[in-house]
């Protein structure tokens, strides 16, 4: 591959970052310093500070967790921050493209419309495997970025291990894996490669099995290099501190999170048996993640008679390889059984 420098714009090589006199004087901390700094309000209440810029006892904790280096960490405003940084920071408008393999989550595309970016879509294959031949020949010198969803919303499935191993190895720009979904997934994170491919970029966040897309908090795990880079750039306080302190409880609740999603994989396996028995079902696809994709005889109409009754699932029918096709969120035990006896009512009226 192209070294990391090669990748990234001009403008962002030369940019100085912001500093706040607090990074300046971190390294000399003492616990009864007096900050007359940042003109915040001096009473105590919580949040009258502003957050730690490094977010560092998130990151620890994150490092501790998922066995990385917590220099290798960046944390976002959600996974969608995260991205936004990384097309800021490698890609310049109007020259440069991102491949992207739909039908796949769709921020990948906004993002590149909003960055002016041409995304060079390659389809999956029928069974929601990447193509490698195809990728590779969409690639040109301005391909800088490679969105591998995997487990890949809305399909539910993870791609080929051996497919996004010969990615890493055969594509010339940054390798995105989106993991958003990794911690249901019977496969393992692209974690422990970290350190053997230096184009490798792993997103996750904590929106979907950590159970607090409130909170908005996602997280970047690439070389120290790119690390560095993206720091650089990102807002200093990206992080607000009622989301670092929840990040932090959380992480911390690790049988309690372990529990949740055990709960969830039960629900959803449950669900897929059910699901058999619903006479406009017509497929029912195999799910690495917390969610459903189903094919029926008319999506849109089976959507609509959902939303009458009260449940609000998605509807992928305009999504390349997705014609009637409807995905659904695995809720709670109660939720489900109220999903199953609608879907049973409306397949017999
Ligand atoms: C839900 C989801 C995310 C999460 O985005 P956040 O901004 O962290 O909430 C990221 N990628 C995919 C594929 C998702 O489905």
């Amino acid at each position: 591959m192209k070294s990391i420098l090669d990748l990234v714009r001009e403008n962002i090589k030369s940019l100085k970052p912001y500093s706040s006199a607090r990074d300046e004087y971190k390294d000399v901390a003492i616990n009864d310093m007096i900050f007359l700094d940042a003109n915040e309000n001096p009473f105590e209440n919580g949040v009258n500070r502003y957050p730690d810029p490094q977010q560092i006892t998130v990151k620890k904790a994150l490092a501790n967790i998922k066995n990385v280096n917590e220099k290798n960490i960046l944390l976002g405003n959600g996974s969608d921050e995260v991205l936004d940084l990384l097309f800021r920071a490698f890609c310049e408008p109007n020259k440069d493209n991102i491949i992207t393999l739909p039908p796949t989550y769709g921020m990948y595309s906004v993002l590149a419309s909003l960055n002016a970016i041409e995304d060079r879509k390659v389809l999956l294959s029928t069974d929601f495997q990447p193509q490698i031949p195809q990728i590779l020949a969409a690639v040109d010198d301005n391909s800088k970025i490679l969105f591998v969803c995997s487990p890949n919303n809305p399909s539910g499935n993870s791609f080929s291990e051996e497919a996004i191993e010969t990615l890493l190895k055969k594509f010339q720009g940054l390798v995105v894996i989106d993991e958003a979904y990794i911690d249901f997934s019977k496969q393992e994170s692209w974690l422990k490669k970290l350190n053997e491919y230096p184009n490798l970029v792993i997103t996750q966040t904590l929106s979907k099995a950590y159970g607090m897309a409130g909170i908005r908090l996602g997280i970047c795990y690439a070389s120290e290099e790119i690390i560095r880079i993206l720091n650089n750039i990102k807002p200093p306080y990206n992080i607000n501190e009622l989301t670092q302190q929840k990040a932090l409880e959380r992480l911390q609740d690790r049988v309690g999170v372990a529990q949740e999603i055990e709960a969830i994989l039960s629900e959803r396996n449950q669900l897929a048996i059910a699901l058999k028995d619903i006479s406009f079902v017509e497929k029912i696809y195999e799910s690495d993640a917390n969610f459903i994709l189903i094919k029926v005889d008319d999506a849109t109409k089976r959507y609509n008679e959902l939303i009458a009754k009260g449940i609000v699932i998605r509807n992928r029918t305009t999504q390349p390889l997705c014609e009637n096709t409807l995905r659904l969120t695995v809720g709670t035990k109660e939720e489900n059984e109220k999903l199953m006896k609608v879907l049973s009512l409306i397949s017999k009226s």
